[in-house]
């Protein structure tokens, strides 16, 4: 049975951490949530760093089962599809769904944190400490060290259990790491990409320089941009680029000169809209982007790691956040069968949740290289329009994979990883062999495709 006193330490008031101190204050608990950062509601943010992101039904169930969707969903703009820029400067938009009600959102990230700040900071058993730095967890006694940056002193804050939501650069994570060196397992890849962002302001006298409702993107094979509209009617624009052996990489890229020179070769239509291009180029950090998977989360029932601190991914499928949002859900779920006993709630965690952010940081990765490369390809046109078309006239009966993974919360990842990529191989060899002729309706080529699937999946 529950303990209704038990307090919860939570390291990290990122995303995941502030959902999961107001969802355990909702159920009961005693939270401490201790941040590094000074409090971002009264702070100047960082520039250039992933200010907006894209939001869809895997983390608005999260918000929903805290009940904050409502309030964010009051910070978003939809997109509703890819709008994508070729390299002469023509631009289509390629929908993410057949189906009306399937977009993605734009939303703030500091506006979302904040939000779940205040909300958690509303519920009376919840403590929000910022400024103060993990260097160190005791895994065994909950307990964690803490740098105080104002007084510089250390100080020690325990609780009946830890969870970790610090991120990706962990340092709960490195604690269990350094405790257990030899049965921790952890792998950390890193893409040769980094990414840089710039943005796009508002246009003069207000309103939005580009195309409002959509993720722009300007694919060029190796490097890629994006660019997710803010409410302001600013958009906040990331180039994706090899640091380096390439003739345009961040190694080269280090003058303005260099700069336009390849912003006017690769994105002419873009840079009309950056004026400060050069400024931000140099002004703004390069970060890198990595996939984390580590194992197990928990040790000795007292310490567990949720979020990017447990699974970071790459960007691409704009999943991070979402993904990190449905393990409160999760978390929530498990607590619900086997409350009183953290150990179990731990493991059984672990055991439903592992295999499916395993399989959303394999996608991201394919991600990487459909919307770099293959979104400009002929063939990957040719089957986004026979599933948009599929979803349009059989809305019931078709889920392209981007749709399986972005707005269907009701399958895991990793189904929607197998079913998409089977679906994917079935159209992309039907396509390629001529096998879907014009003379077929469209409900006989779906036949054929589902079929084909079923044999793949079948084989696999
Ligand atoms: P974070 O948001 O990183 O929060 C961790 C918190 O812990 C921070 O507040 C940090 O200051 C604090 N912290 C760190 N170390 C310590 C310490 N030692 N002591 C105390 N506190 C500490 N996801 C999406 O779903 N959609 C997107 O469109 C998307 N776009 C992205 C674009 C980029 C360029 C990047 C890099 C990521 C993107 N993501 C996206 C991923 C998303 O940002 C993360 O998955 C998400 O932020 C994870 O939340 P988190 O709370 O686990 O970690």
């Amino acid at each position: 049975m529950k303990d209704q006193n038990q307090n919860i330490l939570i390291i990290g008031a990122g995303l995941c951490g502030s959902l999961l101190a107001l969802r355990l204050a909702q159920r009961g608990y005693n939270i401490t949530l201790v941040e590094k950062r000074p409090d971002l509601r009264k702070t100047e943010q960082d520039a250039g760093r992933s200010i907006n992101l894209a939001l869809s039904d895997r983390g608005l169930r999260g918000l929903r089962l805290a009940g904050v969707e409502k309030d964010a969903l009051e910070l978003c703009i939809p997109m509703r599809g890819r709008m994508i820029h070729d390299a002469s400067g023509n631009t289509f938009l390629s929908p993410y769904s057949g189906r009306e009600n399937e977009y993605i959102n734009s939303i703030s990230r500091p506006g979302l944190n904040m939000l779940l700040l205040d909300a958690a900071e509303a519920m009376d058993n919840v403590k929000l400490v910022f400024g103060h730095g993990c260097k160190k967890v005791d895994l065994e006694n909950a307990a964690a060290i803490f740098k105080d940056y104002e007084s510089g002193n250390e100080v020690q804050y325990k609780g009946d259990i830890i969870l970790g939501t610090d991120g990706a650069g962990s340092s709960v994570r490195r604690s269990m790491y350094e405790h257990r060196k030899f049965l921790f397992s952890f792998s950390q890849q890193w893409l040769t990409h980094g990414y840089k962002e710039i943005s796009i302001p508002p246009a003069e006298g207000g309103g939005y320089r580009t195309y409002k409702e959509a993720l722009h993107i300007w694919p060029r094979g190796e490097d890629m941009l994006i660019a997710l509209p803010n409410l302001d009617g600013s958009f906040t624009v990331t180039l994706f680029l090899p640091y380096a052996n390439s003739e345009y990489c961040f190694d080269t890229l280090t003058t303005p000169e260099m700069v336009h020179e390849y912003f006017n070769k690769e994105f002419p239509d873009a840079v009309a809209l950056m004026p400060n291009l050069a400024e931000e180029f140099f002004g703004n950090p390069t970060g890198p982007l990595g996939t984390i998977k580590c194992s197990p989360w928990s040790s000795y029932g007292k310490t567990l790691i949720l979020g990017d601190a447990a699974h970071a991914i790459v960007p691409f499928y704009g999943q991070g956040m979402n993904a990190s949002f449905e393990d409160v859900v999760v978390f929530d779920e498990v607590l619900d069968r086997f409350e009183g006993d953290w150990e179990k709630v731990f493991q059984e965690y672990e055991k439903v949740r592992k295999k499916d952010t395993d399989a959303i940081a394999d996608l991201a990765v394919d991600n990487f290289h459909e919307m770099k490369e293959h979104t400009a390809s002929a063939l990957f046109q040719q089957k986004r329009k026979l599933e948009i078309a599929f979803e349009s006239e059989f809305p019931q009966h078709y889920h392209s994979k981007y749709s399986l993974v972005t707005f269907n919360e009701d399958i895991s990842y990793f189904q929607a990883m197998k079913q998409g990529r089977a679906q994917d191989k079935a159209i992309l060899n039907l396509l390629d062999d001529g096998t879907l002729t014009e003379q077929m309706t469209l409900d006989e080529k779906l036949k054929l495709v589902k079929q084909t699937t079923e044999a793949i999946l079948h084989d696999d």
